[in-house]
């Protein structure tokens, strides 16, 4: 996020207008914002603040007066259309503070006529607290987070102020990265002590904003700021808090009461996110595994674009968070599972729920605005149509034939009865919604007697003024007198030039003369006009009021409101995994406590659904199975770790990612893409997939490949699985050898967790003599007619060779260069020295080897016999001659 920079404090002087003067008081207060200052239609903004804008939004930049002799620089948009004005500048990195009029012109006039109309910031708005559906996108949420440190603990808090979601971490500064990367706030507030921390610099840079004083991160402040919000004397009964939790808790109230300016969203009680909870897939591997985002950036191609069929904004929201905090709780994610598992078997019944829910609304985001005082009718008509909605669905699940689980019954509960609402919110809203509700018009007829009478009033007014043109042209006999309105005269009587001649003295009384038109009034004309403007500014006062009351009304219903909105979200989810399990034929994974990885039949979600979107041949499945608990793979226990040989493109990379999906579907409560699934809960998932360069920190491919090892060597326990694709490859091949076969053994024998490990070196399959839980696999191909043909299937065994020279001739390399890498790597292979590697087997350092007491190398054991001091230098040379000749000699047997 860029920042705004500091903006450069305003000239001031005694020769400021007193519109300058209340235009400074309000900048002083907002030295870190863009000043959107309200005048009339536009929303105007002045010297640096009008250059930086006029500059970002590419917008004309004009003078406006003078201050200190010089011209002020001024540039506005207009009111009407601010929001996508807005929407640029907060993507930009600026904080906008909008200074509204608080009162009506002629009131300020009332007080004198040199009197100002009072203005005041109604809001700031930043880019964590964004409310508006044009400056948000539906489809995801947008977290506003803390992070402060109380008793030596950093405590992390975030909340989604258009949605009302409310959590809290304890998290060390460790795992701080891991948990900003799955939140991606869209602003992160900082104490200033934390802010200038270089051990937290790494994991803050790319979300925080401007650091807050400290004093605003205070613990005890924080609680009583929680209590007085909720209403609650302790916050025991919401969970068992950290400290720094309810501080940086704390802090986020007292910013949305600072930038909504006292009004407070509606938000869910804070819920604590408690250690373990959640499988850790720390950022470099969600990213690997393309979560959320392709490596390119793109969304098509992601996990999430692949499995995502929900049908409602909130219900999408739901499932990218379940994607980011996938579950380790056994019975959470079976709950789940038997959600999806019944829309699985309810075929009829999940396309009747789909389709209803395509229909409903964002309640969400729509309760959230209206809580705020920034709703508009068509917020209260959202809520409407969602909550009837509900109850349809309810009803639907009521009268399901099939079981309901618990999860699904307590779904139906919550989504609740709101016929009081509904028939209230029904009456009141005429059929077509302005946008903002100061244009009026929005209640229904028959709603309220008093407003019906205004506006009967102002029609019967309207009436007669048409009467009283058709009055007007018998009396003058001018047959083409027209009686019209315009925004200046207001109504006026209107007769051709020609015409005027012949218009009496009274009761008109000229008021224009156009080239095309002469223009009268009359008394009685000017009396129905005022009480049209009247009747009109009574309606709309009295549909301001009914709005408020509306409101207030949807707000006392906000917790069954709040419950509605979730379990609508919740259904969506499960029946959108449900239809994507149908139509991609996903089985439900069974998920126990065991260190087991059982899956037969495996597929890549993704790679499968562009093979099918491409016409291509079909996905071939492949089984896996692992198992961290102690055991011999010759006495057919499953292995810990797989090494995974195969020449390149056979597919290695996509069946070590399709098994992490797999495990990630499973356990944000999916069905999985294969035909059976076993999986033992995964606690951490780690992925060194691929070599990317990061340059921007200054990190090579080979150092950032090995910052990720070192990561997954030094954190990886007994629940975890590894997915490791191609150790050591930027760098010399006997290092990265020699790295993997140590990495390898450190897997094997110090983490012992599950873990699939691709590789080239085919070096590294010597292992399996030494390490008992290592199971050989390789990617099969075929030869034919000089041509490679990849099967894609995964078998027992290892790989002889890589076959890159043959997929280089595949890329299109020119044929010399391709001939003469098949002679380089014959002359290569032919002097490679096996010895050296066998030699390497022994050597292991948590195995001894037997073998290399019982053949001794007779050169070793020549120069073992042999005192240096007692050498001449003839007998030197002669024995290093010897040396020789026997090392020659037992290299040929
Ligand atoms: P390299 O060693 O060069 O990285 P690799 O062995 O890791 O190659 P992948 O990148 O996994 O190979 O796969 C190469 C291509 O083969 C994929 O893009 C995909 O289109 C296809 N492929 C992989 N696995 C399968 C499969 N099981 N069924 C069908 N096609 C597959």
């Amino acid at each position: 996020m860029t920042l705004l920079e500091p903006v450069m404090p305003i000239v001031e002087g005694d020769s400021a207008t007193p519109m300058m003067a209340q235009y400074f008081d309000i900048k002083r207060a907002h030295p870190d914002c863009l000043l959107f200052y309200r005048m009339g239609d536009f929303y105007e903004m002045f010297f640096d603040d009008a250059v930086a804008a006029a500059k970002a939004l590419d917008i004309a930049l004009t003078k406006r007066g003078r201050h200190e002799g010089r011209d002020i620089p001024m540039c506005g948009v207009p009111v009407a259309t601010a929001e996508s004005y807005l929407a640029r500048l907060i993507k930009l990195g600026f904080r906008v503070a909008v200074a509204e009029q608080m009162e009506d012109p002629a009131e300020a006039k009332r007080r004198g006529p040199k009197s100002l109309v009072r203005r005041d910031v109604v809001r700031v708005v930043t880019p964590g607290t964004l409310t508006e559906d044009s400056l948000l996108e539906p489809r995801r949420n947008n977290y506003l987070a803390a992070l402060t440190e109380a008793e030596g603990q950093l405590g992390l808090a975030w909340l989604d102020i258009s949605t009302g979601e409310f959590r809290t971490q304890p998290v060390g500064a460790d795992g701080l990265n891991l948990a900003l990367a799955r939140l991606e706030p869209g602003e992160l507030l900082l104490p200033e002590r934390l802010f200038a921390r270089p051990d937290l610099r790494g994991a803050v840079k790319d979300f925080a904003g401007l650091p807050l004083p400290d004093s605003r991160f205070d613990s005890e402040n924080g609680r009583k700021r929680l209590a007085a919000y909720y209403k609650v004397q302790a916050l025991d009964g919401f969970g068992d808090f950290t400290r720094a939790e309810v501080a940086a808790a704390g802090a986020l109230l007292d910013y949305l009461a600072l930038t909504q300016k006292g009004r407070l969203p509606r938000l869910a009680p804070p819920m604590r996110l408690a250690a373990g909870a959640a499988m850790e897939i720390d950022p470099a591997t969600a990213r690997n595994l393309e979560l959320f985002r392709t490596l390119s950036g793109e969304r098509k191609g992601s996990l999430i674009a692949t499995i995502d069929k929900t049908v409602t904004a909130a219900g999408a929201r739901l499932l990218a968070s379940r994607l980011a905090l996938p579950l380790t709780d056994v019975s959470q994610i079976r709950a789940r599972l038997d959600m999806v598992g019944y829309f699985f078997a309810e075929s009829d019944l999940r396309g009747v729920i789909r389709e209803l829910l395509g229909e409903t609304p964002d309640i969400e985001r729509a309760l959230s605005r209206l809580s705020l005082f920034r709703g508009s009718p068509r917020d209260l008509a959202n809520v409407r149509d969602a909550l009837s909605a509900s109850q349809q669905l309810r009803a639907i699940l009521e009268s399901s034939r099939a079981a309901l689980s618990a999860e699904l019954t307590l779904c139906g509960e919550n989504l609740g009865q709101h016929d009081t609402l509904i028939e209230t919110l029904s009456r009141a809203l005429a059929p077509d919604l302005p946008v903002i509700a100061r244009e009026g018009g929005f209640i229904a007829a028959g709603y309220s007697p008093a407003l019906d009478e205004q506006r009967s009033l102002r029609d019967e007014s309207r009436r007669l003024v048409a009467g009283l043109q058709s009055r007007y042209q018998t009396a003058t006999g001018i047959a083409s007198l027209k009686i019209r309105h315009n925004n200046v005269l207001g109504f006026y009587i209107e007769v051709p030039p020609g015409q005027a001649a012949k218009m009496p003295q009274a009761p008109f009384i000229h008021r224009q003369t156009l080239a095309s038109a002469v223009r009268y009034t009359t008394t009685e004309l000017a009396d129905l006009e005022s009480r049209i403007a009247r009747a009109a500014e009574t309606a709309l006062g009295l549909e301001l009021e009914l709005f408020a009351e509306l409101t207030a009304q949807v707000l006392a219903n906000s917790d069954p409101i709040t419950r509605a909105a979730r379990a609508l979200a919740e259904l969506d989810v499960a029946s959108a995994l449900a239809d994507l399990a149908v139509s991609s034929r996903y089985v439900r994974p069974a998920i126990d406590e065991s260190t087991n990885f059982i899956v037969s039949g495996g597929r890549h979600p993704v790679v499968e659904s562009s093979l099918a979107a491409n016409n291509d041949s079909p996905f071939v499945a492949n089984d896996c199975a692992l198992s961290a608990e102690d055991g011999n793979v010759e006495e057919g226990v499953a292995p810990r770790i797989w090494l995974l040989t195969g020449p390149n493109m056979a597919g290695k990379s996509t069946f070590l990612r399709q098994n992490a999906l797999i495990a990630i579907l499973a356990q944000i409560g999916s069905f999985v893409p294969a035909q059976e699934a076993k999986i033992g809960v995964v606690d951490r998932l780690f992925s060194r997939v691929g070599a990317a360069d990061d340059l921007a920190r200054g990190r090579s491919t080979f150092m950032v490949e090995m910052l990720e090892t070192a990561a997954i060597l030094n954190q990886a326990g007994p629940r975890a699985l590894v997915i490791l694709d191609e150790i050591g490859r930027g760098t010399a091949t006997f290092d990265g050898l020699s790295i993997a076969w140590a990495v390898v053994e450190h897997l094997h024998g110090v983490n012992r967790c599950r873990a699939l490990f691709a590789t080239h070196y085919h070096e590294l399959t010597a292992l399996s003599a030494t390490l008992p839980a290592l199971g050989l696999y390789t990617m099969r191909v075929k030869e034919w007619r000089g041509q490679v043909v990849f099967l894609h299937e995964v078998a027992k065994g290892a790989a002889d060779r890589s076959y890159g020279i043959h997929v280089a001739e595949l890329a299109g390399l020119p044929p010399p260069v391709i001939a003469r890498a098949g002679q380089v790597l014959e002359s290569l292979e032919r002097g490679r020295k096996a010895q050296a590697l066998a030699s390497l087997a022994d050597d292991l350092p948590l195995f001894s080897n037997p073998a290399k007491e019982e053949a001794p190398n007779p050169a070793l054991e020549m120069l073992d016999s042999v005192n240096p001091d007692a050498l001449s230098p003839r007998e030197a040379l002669e024995l290093l001659y010897k040396l020789k000749a026997t090392l020659a000699a037992s290299s040929k047997h």
